[in-house]
C-alpha cells in the first residue's frame, strides 16, 4: 500500500518508542502514533509518510489497552512533558525495563539476561529458589508515588487572548503558552508562588514578555525546592534591568510572608537576548544568600539559580546508591568518575573510597563540584575540567594515575571511543556504567565485553516517570584470563638470592604499598624489570619448570611498578 498524508487507518499498538509514541504495524509499515499506548487499538491519521515508516495522529481509541489510565493531569495531551501518562505506572516501568533489556540483547549482544527479584531469584518462578544462570537484571527501581517528584520548574509568562497575564507551559514543540499553574510533576508550592507573582504584576502593571516583538519584562520564573531542607528559591527572568520590576521589595515581603523561613532565596536573572535559552548569565539578588541548600544522601549541596542539580533527588539517591554498591568500595580504591557534572557521584563515592578523580567538560560544574567537596569537608576528591577522552589518557599516560574502579555517567551519546580504550588500558577491576540511553549503553558494553570485561548485573531506575526516559546501572568486572594460575611466588623460586637484589625488591614493594596501598609480588616486579631489560632472563626463568604458566602482572600493577622503578632511577 502506498500511504499518503491524511490517510486514516486502524492499528494495534504493540510497542512504544523512546519518545513515548505508540508503535503499530499495518501491512509491514511502521506507524509512530503519539498518545497511543501499548495494547490500544486505535484509529489514526497519517501526518508524515516516509519510505518504511510514518507518523500519525491519534483520532480515537477504538479498544483501550488494559493498561490505559485517564491521565491525572488535565493538560497531559497538550503538554510535551509527559508522553506516557496514559499508561499505568507499573506498566511504564515494565516498558522501560523491557526497552533496556532489548537494547542490551540486540545491540549489546547480551543473550543471557535473566529477570530476577530483589533476592536474586528468578522472577515469577513461584517462589522456587532456582539457580540463576546468566546475567541478572534486578527489578527496576520505581517511584513510590510518581507525582510531584521534580524539585525544579520553569514557567513561561505570557498574555491570554483576553489580555490577562498568564503563566503555564509551552504546548508540545511550540512556543504558545497554555495557562496552567500546576504541573503534577512539580511541587505544590509552584501554584501559590505563580499566583503571587501574577497578582503583583497585575497590580503594578508589569508586562509579561512577548516573544515575537521581544518586548515586555517578565519572561520566566524559575522555582526550586530543596526536598530534604524544604528551602524554596524563586528567580524571575527579566528582559530588562531589575529596577524595571516595580516594587520588587513588596513581592519579596509577600513571598516571605506566604512561606516563612522556607522562602530562602529570591533573585532576578537578566536575559535581554532574543533566545530560547531561559536563564540569563547575570543574577541580581533580592533576598537571601543567593542559594538554597539541599542534600543527596548525606552530601550537602549549595544550589544557586544557575547551578545544575538533579531534578529528582529522591530517585537520584537510589540510583547513586546502586552505583555505589556496584563499585564495591572498601576504602582502599582509587576511583575515576567520568562525566561527573557537579560531582554528585564523586562525592557520594569519596565517602567510601581512598581517592576519587572526577572529570567534566563544563568548567562551572567543576567549580560547583569543588565547592561542594569543600562544603562537605571531603578531601579525597580531585576534579579536572576537560573532555573525559582527553583528561583520562593524559593522567594515565603522563602521571600514571590508575583506577581500581571507573564510574561513567555519560550524556546520551555514550562514551567516546578514546575514553573506552583508555579504560581498557587502565584495566580497573570494575566499571560501573550509569546510562540515560540504553542504546549507546549497549554499544559501549559490547565493546568493553570484547576487551576484557563481562557484565555482572544490570538494574534500571526510573527518574522521569511519565516520560519515555530510563536510567540504567550496569556493573562490569574484569575477566580473569583463563591462562591465569594463581600461585604465590617467592624469592627462592625466582632464584634471586643476592641480598642486594632482595633489598631492591623489598624497597619497591614498600614504596608501592606505602604510596598506593597495593601489594605487588616479586614475580610481578621481575616481569616489569624484564620488560625494561634490567633483569637477566636466566634469573627470572630458571626456577620454574617449563610447563608451569606464571601469573602475568596486571596492567594496573605494572604501572605502579614502572612508577616505582622510575622513582628509584632504575628506568628513565
Ligand atoms: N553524574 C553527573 C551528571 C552526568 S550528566 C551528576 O550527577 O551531576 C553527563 C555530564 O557529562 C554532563 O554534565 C556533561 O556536561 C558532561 N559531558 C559531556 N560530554 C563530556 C565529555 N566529552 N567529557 C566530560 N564530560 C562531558
Amino acid at each position: 500500500m502506498n500511504w499518503k498524508k491524511n490517510d486514516v487507518f486502524q492499528a494495534l499498538i504493540e510497542d512504544m518508542s523512546d519518545a513515548g509514541e505508540g508503535i503499530g504495524k499495518v501491512d509491514g509499515f511502521t506507524w509512530f502514533i503519539k498518545d497511543a499506548v501499548i495494547g490500544d487499538k486505535v484509529e489514526a491519521k497519517a501526518m508524515k509518510v516516509k519510505k518504511s515508516y510514518g507518523f500519525a495522529r491519534l483520532l480515537q481509541v477504538l479498544e483501550p489497552s488494559p493498561s490505559r489510565v485517564t491521565p491525572l493531569c488535565p493538560s497531559a495531551r497538550q503538554c510535551g512533558g509527559c508522553q506516557i501518562q496514559a499508561l499505568a505506572y507499573p506498566e511504564q516501568l515494565r516498558f522501560k525495563e523491557k526497552k533496556v533489556c532489548n537494547n542490551l540483547r540486540r545491540i549489546g549482544g547480551l543473550e543471557n539476561l535473566v529477570l530476577v527479584d530483589e533476592a536474586g531469584r528468578l522472577r515469577d518462578a513461584d517462589g522456587m529458589a532456582e539457580p540463576v544462570e546468566g546475567i541478572p537484571v534486578y527489578p527496576i527501581i520505581g517511584m513510590e508515588r510518581p507525582w510531584r517528584y521534580r524539585n525544579k520548574a520553569q514557567f513561561p509568562f505570557g498574555m491570554s487572548k483576553d489580555g490577562r497575564i498568564i503563566a503555564g507551559f509551552y504546548a508540545g514543540r511550540t512556543h504558545s503558552i497554555i495557562e496552567t499553574e500546576d504541573c503534577l510533576l512539580g511541587v505544590e508550592e509552584n501554584r501559590e508562588i505563580l499566583s503571587c507573582i501574577r497578582n503583583h504584576m497585575e497590580r503594578h502593571h508589569i508586562a509579561s514578555y512577548h516573544e515575537e516583538s521581544h518586548s515586555g519584562l517578565v519572561r520566566h520564573v524559575l522555582i526550586r525546592k530543596g526536598f530534604q531542607t524544604g528551602e524554596l528559591m524563586v528567580c524571575l527572568v527579566l528582559n530588562g534591568p531589575v529596577n524595571a520590576f516595580t516594587a520588587s521589595e513588596e513581592l519579596v515581603e509577600e513571598l516571605r510572608s506566604l512561606f516563612g523561613p522556607s522562602m530562602a532565596s529570591i533573585s532576578c536573572s537578566i536575559n535581554r537576548e532574543r533566545t530560547n535559552v531561559i536563564m540569563g548569565a547575570e543574577i541580581v539578588n533580592l533576598y537571601g544568600p543567593g542559594y538554597i541548600t539541599d542534600y543527596i544522601g548525606n552530601v550537602k549541596y549549595r544550589i544557586s539559580p544557575l547551578s545544575f542539580y538533579q531534578v529528582n533527588p529522591v530517585q537520584t539517591e537510589k540510583l547513586y546508591d546502586t552505583a555505589l554498591k556496584y563499585a564495591g568500595l572498601t576504602g582502599k580504591e582509587t576511583v575515576w568518575d567520568l562525566y561527573c557534572g557537579i560531582g554528585t557521584i564523586s562525592l557520594f563515592l569519596a565517602q567510601k573510597a581512598k581517592m576519587v578523580y572526577g572529570v567534566e567538560i563544563i568548567p562551572e560544574a567543576i567549580g560547583d563540584a569543588r565547592a561542594n567537596a569543600r562544603l562537605n569537608g571531603i578531601q579525597n576528591a580531585e576534579f579536572f575540567v576537560g573532555k573525559a577522552e582527553e583528561v583520562l589518557p593524559e593522567q594515565f599516560e603522563k602521571n600514571h594515575i590508575y583506577a581500581d574502579v571507573v564510574v561513567v555517567d555519560p550524556p546520551r551519546k555514550g562514551c567516546d571511543q578514546v575514553c573506552l580504550d583508555t579504560i581498557v588500558k587502565m584495566a580497573p577491576q570494575r566499571v560501573v556504567y550509569v546510562s540515560c540511553d540504553s542504546a549507546t549503553l549497549a554499544r559501549d558494553v559490547k565493546y568493553l565485553g570484547e576487551n576484557g570485561y563481562q557484565v555482572e548485573k544490570v538494574r534500571c531506575c526510573d527518574m522521569f516517570g511519565h516520560s519515555g526516559h530510563v536510567e540504567t546501572v550496569v556493573k562490569l568486572v574484569r575477566k580473569t584470563p583463563d591462562t591465569y594460575i594463581d600461585i604465590t611466588v617467592d624469592m627462592d623460586e625466582l632464584d634471586l638470592t643476592a641480598s642486594e637484589a632482595k633489598t631492591t625488591y623489598q624497597k619497591i614493594k614498600d614504596y608501592i604499598e606505602e604510596k598506593y596501598d597495593v601489594k605487588v609480588s616479586s614475580l610481578y616486579i621481575a616481569q616489569v624489570k624484564q620488560k625494561y631489560g634490567i633483569i637477566e632472563r636466566e634469573n627470572y626463568n630458571t626456577a620454574k619448570p617449563e610447563n608451569v604458566r606464571q601469573p602475568q602482572c596486571p596492567p594496573e600493577k605494572e604501572k605502579l611498578i614502572e612508577e616505582a622503578l622510575r622513582h628509584f632511577k632504575m628506568i628513565s
